[in-house]
């Protein structure tokens, strides 16, 4: 197997995308829109396979965690009172020198420190001043910038504003975990559980980034897969730490290798926090850089929403009669995030039969395709006819399972490889008859190792059920 090359592995990532249909450009034949990208056929299938694998581990596996699928536009006060309108901001700073602008958590992460992106401009300014001796400029290499100024990242709609004046827009979300905060009063009131709890939601979310950049890594537009754990106050540290260990093995689970992962702890937290723990992955031209955040957050998004909406948002303690504000340990992941990191991890090249090869090792779980099924010949009608019924027979059991034809079988197995296929059937004249004992079997190639073997067709169902089982 190849070493796998950092310089040079985004690019082929790109466009390995592209040519398999898995990612493609946003409205790519007008130009495209900076920072927006379209999951083609694969991708989309990709994406599928991680949020069902996602919400398994945080809804299904789990008792007292509950689901939820809340509206992307919310009250404009929501985003007041999560503090998103003040703070949550690309935040800019100017070489005095050469008029250079940088922006300012990147270069202070170049120095390993790291910046809460829901920081205000004043907490900025002053992790920046605390700072300004170690960080220069790229262009020109002196230290003499200006203050920090915010560039606020949610996106402005025009909704319900009939008069254009937008003198109180409705946001597009920043985040999508605030749809948990708002309906933790339904969700009680309906549901009746009990303390420590968790409520879960993959939604969209919208950033105005001034630089998106990195393929999948920095978006405008994305969806976030995020779960809240309400408990006890100052009940936070073995559960905080369970969680993090919870989704450290999640990713292990889904077929990340281990040396591609590492923690990186914050050390600027914002003010309410207790403790944020990032998961980061090298990925492809960036390094290690944050995969998922791990928050432990204390009572402060719950009490911003009592306070500005003026609800009475305590939970009543069933045995002590008590009232207090649950505190909250969130989890939240970019799926595109994760999706690029599931692509650069299961990207291999190896020397098959003399030639290099692409191929995706995804575990075959996560993978888009479970099995494509072939007729050897297409132009021997009772060649296409068998595998037409081997391939409806297990399109009824597994959904990813695909038909191909096209060009010879080496073209086929190239084109699967690159889609990360782990399973190929031939149907061929052995399967019809010719040899007599091997009448009703197929051949079953293995994506890693090439390798074929001869398999009954009453067998396939069971054998690629067990080999794709989570
Ligand atoms: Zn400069």
């Amino acid at each position: 197997m190849t070493e796998r090359n950092p310089d040079t592995l985004m690019e082929k990532i790109v466009s390995l995308c592209k040519r398999r249909g898995f990612v493609y450009q946003g409205s790519e034949i007008y130009g495209g829109l900076a920072g927006i990208y379209d999951f083609g056929p694969r991708g989309v299938e990709l994406l599928h396979n991680l949020k069902a694998a996602w919400w398994r581990a945080n809804v299904y596996d789990k008792e007292n965690y509950y689901g939820l699928d809340s509206g992307m536009f919310k009250n404009p006060r929501v985003w007041e009172a999560s503090g998103h309108t003040s703070g949550f901001s690309d935040p800019l700073a100017e070489c005095r020198k050469c008029n250079t602008r940088v922006r300012v958590d990147k270069e202070l992460a170049k120095v390993g420190v790291v910046a809460d992106e829901k920081m205000s401009e004043k907490e900025l300014n002053d992790l920046f001043d605390a700072h300004r001796g170690e960080i220069t400029c790229p262009q020109c290499g002196k230290k003499d910038f200006t203050a920090v100024r915010a560039f606020n990242l949610l996106v402005k709609t025009n909704l319900g504003d009939f008069t254009s004046t937008g003198s109180e827009p409705v946001y597009l979300p920043g985040e999508a975990c605030q749809g948990i905060y708002l309906n933790f009063k339904n969700i009680l009131d309906t549901l009746q559980p009990k303390l420590p709890f968790g409520v879960v939601q993959i939604g969209k979310a919208f950033r105005n980034e001034i630089s998106p950049r990195n393929f999948l890594f920095r978006l405008r537009e994305f969806e976030q897969a995020d779960t809240q754990l309400f408990i006890k106050p100052h009940q936070n540290k073995d559960a905080y730490e369970q969680i993090k260990q919870d989704r450290w093995n999640w990713y292990l689970a889904i077929g990340i290798r281990e040396e591609n992962l590492r923690w990186k702890q914050h050390e600027n937290l914002v003010f309410y926090a207790k403790d944020a723990w990032d998961i980061e992955y090298n990925f492809p031209a960036l390094g290690f850089d944050e995969l998922e955040g791990i928050h432990d957050r204390t009572d402060y998004d719950l009490t911003q929403h009592q306070q500005f909406s003026g609800i009475d948002l305590r939970y009543t303690d069933p045995e002590t009669g008590e009232k207090f504000v649950p505190w909250i340990l969130e989890t939240s992941v970019g799926l595109s995030r994760m999706s690029l990191a599931v692509l650069a991890d299961a990207y291999t090249e190896d020397d098959l039969g003399g030639e290099t090869r692409v191929f995706l090792k995804f575990k075959p779980s996560i993978a888009p395709v479970k099995a494509a099924v072939f007729p050897l010949l297409k132009n021997k009608p009772e060649l296409v006819a068998k595998a037409r019924e081997v391939y409806q027979m297990l399109k009824k059991e597994i959904p990813q399972i695909v038909w191909d034809d096209n060009g010879n079988i080496g073209k086929r197995y190239r084109r699967q490889d690159e889609i990360g296929t782990p399973f190929c059937i031939t149907i061929d004249f052995d399967t019809l008859g010719e040899t007599p004992e091997m009448q009703d079997t197929v051949t079953l190639r293995d994506r890693d190792t090439g390798e074929q073997q001869r398999v009954k067709i009453d067998e396939l169902v069971e054998l690629l059920t067990k080999a794709i089982k989570v």
